[in-house]
């Protein structure tokens, strides 16, 4: 057995934690002193994966159920209350890890913008990702009644201002993404459920669903206005791939085996694409991290882009004629003679979604192999390169783009296979076979993306062939390497937390996970240490565990009575809750739960309370504000179980005790996060303020 060790690692960069950090897709690097950064900036950044970032906080979705909340509880009626992607990023913050900025004003108005430069700009890119992202912006917007970007409050929805409800909106405003995205309400729900949402329950299901509802009644409400049919409620999403209809839509038996190989092959291109990416994020967190080398090579990008495109095109010599059933909207002459259209134009001079729509639906003979081989080669790199550029993106369509390419080739070989009058082998049918196969390989989702296909292609009868393809191109594409969403997480040291513990880990033992001796507060504290134990900046604690006042024997660890935070803390502080105060009749009135929420989520540093030398000598009361039954757990607890409360509950802080309910240890996200199955078996990274 290792023997595991615990390793903090922490830097001198003191206070400045957490709000450095970029978007994974790299958004906007915001207000922190330029100059000092330039100065201090290494050109080559060292990266090492074996880390964990100190820099993410945690969530609490774990009420504290202390007095004040018990007595509102009380107090309350029934009523009123009730009345009332950065797709990684999402994933994240509904696993519980704040990640800074991701759901902020800011952060859409940027996303929205950019997207749009982005697709219209021409890059390998989609709509979608952002589209997903922006909805949970708007939910979490919506829900606290007030920005502060924009310095208002409406105070409204006071009730929802802590981390739990929150993290319901924002699950459900993803849902509403997907489902304006796509015109697929119920895929929507189950991308929540499959990618997003870390903690489900039956209430949620039907909230979120609620939220596809609505958001696909808006979405072709406005659309018909903006069509000029107010009231015709028909209309697809915004992303549209074409109805399957028809006759042709049929599949036989012995077109299983063709479609599980197609699955594997989605699986292997999936995993290519993901380790080109890989290591491309590697070396771009290394070298790429200056904002000016950032917008240096989204600018190259562009261009190469443009010139591959033009390319291409130029030399493609892929002519067909423009006959009656061509759908193309805007079929490019370019060099082609009169009456025909470029091939290899109407691939790359669409938006990408308009691209899969045409290898889907246009009738078979209308790209030659070649030009799809082509395409597919270059739009595979292409979108390798774009993906986690600095630029809002996303990389569904992309996928699928890709896929459909190759997908309507495998169709075309095949029916040079078959007997020419066999109608089987319909190229359309493998373009959207292989679509699914690709984005399968590449962000492993199964039951969410076969319902988004099926929705936003109008056709159920693929829904089996879809399934298969999918999970074939999961279970292939795992067997190389994860999906593209969980390496992004992991190389951005995200303490993440995944559906179970690492398998060889049941003779590890909250006793060994733990942090101890932990730093505790007694019920009645004093003010100067408490003010003295915030603003140690080497250990940057978030929770403490409140212990029966003990006696100065400083050995003994005192018994646990509660649990507090240090948001709680300073909203104390700064309304100095002193009992001194309280029994000289100095304060004005008693804190109420509505004081925690006004300070929700931006809670002040603690340098900026002003503490008198005076006050410092005062005592704290914590009993009414402290959790008073937080989670504990015996030291002998393996660390699956301690995992799994973690998991199940949203746990951020689990007291570890003896049998005397004495505090001997703390656990936190971190601690468990920390273990994963390597090369070598069980592994430890170490936690570093990075
Ligand atoms: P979070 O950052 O997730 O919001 P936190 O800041 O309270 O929560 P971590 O950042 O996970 O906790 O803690 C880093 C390390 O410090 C962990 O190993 C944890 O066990 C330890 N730790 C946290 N709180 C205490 C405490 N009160 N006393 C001693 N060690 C602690
Ligand atoms: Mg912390």
């Amino acid at each position: 057995m290792a023997n595991i060790t615990k390793k903090v690692s922490w830097s001198s960069r003191g206070d400045d934690r957490g709000e450095r950090t970029p978007l994974l897709n790299g958004a906007e690097e915001a207000k922190y002193n330029k100059q000092d950064i330039v100065r201090s900036r290494p050109k080559e950044i060292p990266h090492n994966e074996k880390l964990l970032s100190l820099k993410y906080e945690s969530l609490d979705y774990d009420n504290s159920e202390n007095q004040l909340f018990l007595e509102e509880e009380r107090r309350m009626s029934h009523m009123p209350i009730a009345a009332g992607s950065g797709i990684p990023q999402i994933k994240c913050y509904l696993n519980g890890v704040k990640i800074p900025r991701v759901v902020r004003l800011k952060t859409l108005a940027i996303k929205v913008f950019g997207v749009i430069c982005s697709v219209a700009g021409g890059l390998a890119v989609g709509k979608e990702g952002p589209m997903i992202h922006s909805g949970a912006v708007v939910a979490a917007g919506v829900s606290q009644g007030r920005s502060t970007s924009l310095k208002k409050d409406f105070k409204i929805f006071e009730y929802f201002r802590r981390d739990t409800e929150k993290r319901d909106f924002v699950s459900a405003g993803a849902a509403a993404g997907v489902s304006a995205a796509f015109g697929a309400p119920v895929g929507g729900v189950l991308f929540s459920l499959e990618e997003g949402a870390s903690f489900w329950n039956q209430m949620l299901t039907w909230r979120i669903f609620f939220a596809s509802m609505i958001s696909t009644f808006t979405l072709n409400f406005f659309l018909s206005i903006y069509h000029g049919k107010p009231g015709q409620l028909s209309s697809p999403g915004l992303i549209n791939f074409g109805r399957f209809d028809g006759d042709s839509v049929q599949y036989n038996l012995y077109e299983i085996p063709l479609f599980i190989i197609m699955g594997a092959l989605g699986g292997m291109l999936g995993a290519l694409f993901n380790v080109i990416n890989y290591w491309l994020t590697i070396f771009r967190i290394r070298y790429v991290h200056r904002p000016c080398l950032q917008v240096m090579e989204a600018m190259l990008v562009a261009a190469v882009t443009a010139t591959v495109s033009f390319a291409m095109i130029y030399f493609s010599n892929d002519c067909q004629p423009l006959g009656q059933d061509s759908t193309e909207e805007y079929p490019l002459q370019l060099f082609c003679a009169d009456g025909e259209y470029n091939s290899m134009a109407t691939a790359f001079f669409n938006t990408p979604e308009r691209s899969v729509r045409s290898l889907f639906h246009n009738p078979p003979g209308t790209y030659n192999p070649i030009t799809l081989g082509l395409f597919t080669l270059a739009y595979f790199f292409l979108a390798v390169w774009t993906y986690g550029l600095t630029v809002s993106a996303g990389v569904f369509i992309p996928s699928l783009l890709i896929g459909a390419a190759w997908g309507r080739l495998f169709g075309i070989l095949l029916s040079y296979i078959a007997s020419s009058q066999s109608i089987w082998a319909d190229p359309g049918k493998y373009a959207l076979i292989g679509a699914a196969a690709q984005l399968g390989g590449i962000v492993r989702m199964t039951l969410s993306l076969t319902v988004i296909l099926v929705e936003a292609t109008g056709n159920v009868t693929y829904g089996f062939p879809i399934m298969l393809v999918l999970m074939t191109a999961k279970i292939v594409g795992d067997y190389f390497i994860e999906g593209l969403y969980d390496i992004h997480i992991k190389l951005q040291s995200v303490p993440f937390l995944h559906w179970e513990a690492p398998p060889t880990s049941h003779w590890l033992t909250a006793r060994e996970v733990m942090s101890s001796p932990v730093t505790c507060f007694n019920r009645v504290e004093k003010v100067g240490r408490i003010v003295d134990v915030l603003s140690n900046t080497s250990t940057i604690h978030n929770g403490f565990p409140v212990v029966v006042d003990t006696t100065d024997n400083d050995d003994e660890p005192g018994k646990i009575c509660g649990l507090i935070l240090r948001s709680q803390l300073i909203v104390l502080l700064k309304h100095k809750v002193f009992v001194e105060r309280a029994s000289s009749r100095l304060s004005q009135r008693r804190l109420q739960l509505k004081d925690f929420r006004d300070a929700y989520p931006r809670f002040p540093p603690i340098q900026s309370i002003h503490v008198s030398q005076d006050e410092r000598e005062c005592m704290m009361d914590l009993t009414e504000f402290m959790n008073p039954t937080p989670y504990t757990v015996p030291q002998e607890t393996s660390l699956p179980r301690v995992f799994k409360l973690f998991r199940a509950l949203g746990l951020r802080h689990l007291v570890v005790v003896d049998n005397e309910n004495r505090v001997v240890g703390l656990v936190t996200r971190k601690d468990l996060a920390r273990y994963h199955v390597g090369k070598d078996g069980l592994e430890e990274l170490h936690l570093a303020q990075t």
